[in-house]
């Protein structure tokens, strides 16, 4: 069993909850913790699960500030009373500014839409309030939860996708948890970049991750990759992106620009898992990718 992508248990101490495409990652001890607060969408899903008499995290650990990682804060904090939400000193800071709060507010509530949300949840309104979307604790780089019953969490920072990523260690499982700053599987020789915030950074973080030894490998959308195919995933991944950056100074030298090359690469890189995300998304993002790269030369 090397690839888990159903819901249930994906190492001793951790259990996938919901669809494999948005899923949240349950740690538990004596104490549980969530990795990363999901979108306002998966609301029946946190209802369902999450709340006096079902499960009741006291922390939500955030990977990163991207709006589809702590849309479902709201209504976690209200099933959850005295909730904690914990992410890196950046990730703090990037809550605070109120564009981003405004901006992660709306890019949730037009995915409602998208993902007919009104079918299964009716018309009441998922809570999401610009204050539910902070950070209750700063964990510093290496820093140790203790969940209680000998489970602990290690908070590693891992910039690059965002300035603000973070990455958990799960002990004594050896699992990672993480977000786009694992990169994104597509097959077991590709796991493509996400670099977004700064190709240096995200190749550094994964370099410092390669040193960890690891028995599974939890991705934001995509599963769990177990044994040897979580063993090989970083290495994987940092082939991808040199392969990546090697391509991408390739064009440039032809006389491509940012835009124009985001086209050309679409093509090259939009195949497989990573096709689930929208064309236009995929091409702007891979565009943010492109200017860092070349901003680095
Ligand atoms: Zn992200």
């Amino acid at each position: 069993m090397a690839w888990l992508t159903e819901s249930g248990p994906v190492s001793a101490h951790t259990r996938a909850v919901g669809a494999m495409a948005f899923p949240c990652y349950l740690v538990t001890g004596e104490r549980a913790a969530l990795v990363d607060g999901a979108i306002s969408s998966a609301a029946p899903l946190l209802e369902e699960h999450f709340g006096p008499g079902k499960l009741t995290p006291a922390w939500v650990l955030l990977t990163h500030t991207h709006y589809d990682h702590v849309g479902g804060l709201g209504l976690l904090r209200r099933l959850l009373p005295g909730l904690q939400v914990a992410g890196s000193a950046v990730a703090a800071a990037t809550l605070e500014k109120p564009r981003v709060r405004e901006f992660v507010l709306r890019m949730n509530r037009q995915e409602e839409g998208m993902y007919g949300l009104a079918q299964v949840w009716g018309d009441r309104e998922v809570p999401l309030e610009p204050e539910d979307l902070r950070v209750d604790r700063v964990l510093r780089d290496g820093e140790h939860l203790d969940l209680g019953a000998g489970v602990r969490v290690q908070a590693l920072e891992a910039p690059g996708h965002t300035r603000c990523s973070m990455v958990y260690l799960v002990e004594p499982d050896r699992l990672l948890v993480g977000g786009e700053a694992l990169g994104a599987y597509v097959s077991p020789d590709e796991v493509q970049a996400q670099s977004v915030s700064s190709f240096r950074e995200y190749v550094a973080s994964l370099e410092r991750l390669a040193g960890l030894e690891l028995e599974a490998i939890a991705l934001p959308h995509h599963g769990v990759r177990t044994g040897a195919d979580a063993r090989s995933h970083i290495p994987v991944a940092l082939e991808t992106a040199r392969r990546f950056r090697a391509r991408v100074r390739e064009l440039h030298a032809q006389g491509l620009a940012p835009a124009a090359l985001a086209a050309a690469l679409t093509g090259e890189l939009r195949h497989g898992l990573s096709a689930g995300q929208p064309e236009k998304a995929f091409q702007l993002n891979l565009e943010a990718m492109i200017r860092a790269v070349l901003e680095e030369r």
